[in-house]
């Protein structure tokens, strides 16, 4: 258990997640007397891990004064409920944009987390002890009565001395990097933690403003080692798969993340047949949680970019909800399996794995003219990655399909910063940063990451390992 740090002791980071692997965001900063947590997110590993490193925190939670929290992915905020159930008291500070987003996730993980702990104890022989799900309903409830809002580019005070302003990430809406100024008797401090750091030319969201000025600064490098393809490229190539499928009369399945990847992914959409460069195909979103996400988006047009503050000039239906059919009830779901193509259904999970988008994928894996467009990363051993992988035959629900519709995948939506969108934002620093450690990442994409950040004139960089300290 990590000791309170002394009021006047060097302030410190301590790497508790997300250190050589890209879930369980949560970095402790211990300055004038007062431990702050940046980021309390879900680990997300093997059933036995998980349950172990989310249920153990490495100190005691009623330690922690304040969090300071990114943005509103479950990998960054996912963990908060069990802080709290754990005795932590404090306040939670985040943008207005990830208080609401945070809402809609956070209820999502507390069904995962009932559901998972029921599938459990059905497998359980009788009188072995019940497994609790990780949080419920009313924890979440909690937490969110203990989220602050405050705007970007606004100083707030997080425990006395420490002082803290999010600027935009152009990550995810709501998204933001965190500076840290600590005043010490030495002077101040300057610590800024990028959260997750989105890319240049992203739709709907502001690119990401410039990375602010720090003595150390704490890096994502989950694309550290890749060039992403250019967005504007993706979006043509969506058009054309649209157009091959209707053509064909057949279905294009999307299995899709619903929030953040599905809203990108609609945007274009409606964009493309506004402008006439689409047939009109019906399009349908079957997701009640990508309801509630695009809410929060209606809600928090102040983290919107300049081209889509001027198209809602114009016209308010920037998600296209005119043309596209929302689904939230499940017998409109089933429904979808009857109705003839052409149509275009996005649905979750996005690594289709569990959820609505399973029944699409069995209706329609064995139509050659149907289509799977996968957009989204695909963990291995997930039949998402199978679909990726073009086995000649894959398991659905316990049976076998053979896999016949066209498999497209596309790479350029990620919105993750890649190795050169990295480097570009931290060029300024070079010469100003004392040390930079770099997080969010796998071991070799954070290593080639560090030996580009190293190349390009920093000094002092590594990749953090867990329960490691560095002075700020
Ligand atoms: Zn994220």
């Amino acid at each position: 258990m990590a000791k309170k740090h002394p009021p006047h002791a060097e302030p410190t980071v301590t790497f508790w997640g997300a250190a050589q692997t890209v879930t369980g965001s949560m970095h402790r900063l211990d300055a004038c007397g007062k431990s702050i947590l940046l980021d309390c997110g879900l680990f997300q590993g093997s059933r036995a891990e998980s349950m172990r490193r989310n249920r153990e925190f490495p100190f005691r939670p009623r330690e922690i004064d304040a969090v300071v929290l990114s943005h509103a992915h479950i990998d960054h905020c996912g963990n908060l409920p069990t802080l709290l159930a754990q005795g932590f008291t404090g306040p939670i500070f985040c943008t207005p944009a990830t208080r609401a987003l945070a809402g809609v996730l956070l209820g999502d993980s507390a069904k995962i987390q009932r559901e998972d702990a029921e599938y459990l104890n059905r497998k359980r022989a009788k009188g072995e002890p019940k497994i609790e799900p990780l949080y419920d309903g009313p924890f979440v409830y909690r937490t969110l009565l203990k989220l602050k809002a405050v705007p970007y580019g606004e100083p707030f005070e997080v425990v006395r001395g420490v002082e803290a302003t999010f600027s935009d990430a152009g990550h995810l809406l709501g998204s933001a990097m965190v500076r840290v100024h600590i005043t010490t008797p030495a002077g101040t401090r300057r610590l800024t933690f990028t959260g997750d750091l989105g890319r240049p030319g992203l739709p709907i969201l502001r690119d990401p403003e410039p990375v602010p000025e720090c003595d150390l600064l704490i890096s994502e490098s989950t694309y550290g080692g890749r060039i992403h393809e250019p967005v504007e490229e993706t979006a043509e190539q969506l058009g054309e798969v649209v157009r091959r499928t209707a053509a064909r009369g057949g279905k294009l399945i999307i299995p899709a993340f619903s929030v953040g990847r599905t809203q990108t992914v609609v945007y274009f959409l409606h964009q493309l047949m506004k402008a006439g460069r689409l047939p009109e195909v019906p399009i349908f979103v079957d997701s009640p949680m990508a309801v509630r996400a695009t809410e929060a988006y209606h809600a928090h047009p102040e983290c919107f970019d300049d081209e889509t503050r001027r198209l809602l000039e114009h016209d308010p239906d920037i998600f296209g909800e005119r043309r596209i059919r929302y689904v939230d009830k499940v017998h409109e779901s089933i429904a979808l399996n009857r109705m003839p193509g052409p149509a275009v259904i996005i649905s979750a999970s996005g690594m289709c794995e569990a959820g609505r988008i399973v029944h699409h994928l069995k209706h329609n894996i064995e139509d050659p003219r149907s289509t799977i467009l996968i957009v989204g990363f695909q963990a291995p051993s997930t039949l998402g990655r199978r679909i990726v992988d073009r086995l000649p035959e894959v398991r659905i629900l316990g049976r076998s399909f053979p896999l016949k519709a066209e498999v497209v995948v596309l790479n350029g939506l990620s919105s993750h910063a890649d190795q050169r969108d990295l480097l570009r934002s931290f060029a300024p620093l070079v010469g100003k940063v004392q040390r930079v450690r770099l997080v969010h990442g796998e071991p070799t994409p954070a290593a080639t990451l560090a030996a580009a950040l190293t190349a390009a004139g920093f000094t002092d960089v590594a990749v953090a390992e867990r329960g490691e300290s560095v002075a700020v």
